[in-house]
């Protein structure tokens, strides 16, 4: 009984710490940009000058691959209401056809799908493009972890 106490103890605490690790963590892109956790080939997710947005995908050895059979959709929940974004090839990456709306510190959910079989895959993207005073990336793809 002792036992079992201790392994589901151990457990709760395996999942805890996967939980938070999962919310706070943020790989860094190699544009600057946020890389997601998706199988991989991996996308970063990057807003540009104009806010459009790039997602260009990473192999394993994290060199950019072309894009393939991947798509994706996102809606931005922008203080205004909720605002559609489709993607489209170009080139080797995925690039949003209209910019994120005005605003900050809103949540952008992409929607991204590897192959035209696969289930669509969600990340919540807590947009902001302040650039973090610490590590000097945009606070969406802040890798400091702490706020
Ligand atoms: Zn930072």
């Amino acid at each position: 009984m002792k036992t079992l106490t201790k392994i589901l103890t151990v457990g709760i605490l395996v999942l805890g710490m996967n939980l938070s690790q999962a919310a706070e963590k943020v790989t860094a892109g190699a544009k600057g940009g946020r890389l997601l956790e998706n199988d991989s080939p991996r996308a970063e997710f990057f807003v540009e000058k104009d806010r459009t947005v790039t997602l260009t995908f990473y192999g394993a050895d994290m060199k950019p691959v072309p894009v393939q059979d991947q798509s994706a959709t996102a809606i931005a929940e922008n203080p205004e209401g909720k605002t559609k974004i489709q993607f489209e090839k170009k080139g080797d990456v995925l690039v949003s056809k209209s910019p994120l709306p005005a605003g900050e510190k809103y949540t952008v959910v992409l929607q991204l799908k590897q192959t035209t079989d696969s289930k669509p895959k969600n990340f919540r993207i807590p947009l902001n493009t302040a650039i973090c005073e610490k590590c000097h990336r945009p606070e969406y793809a802040c890798t400091c972890g702490d706020d």
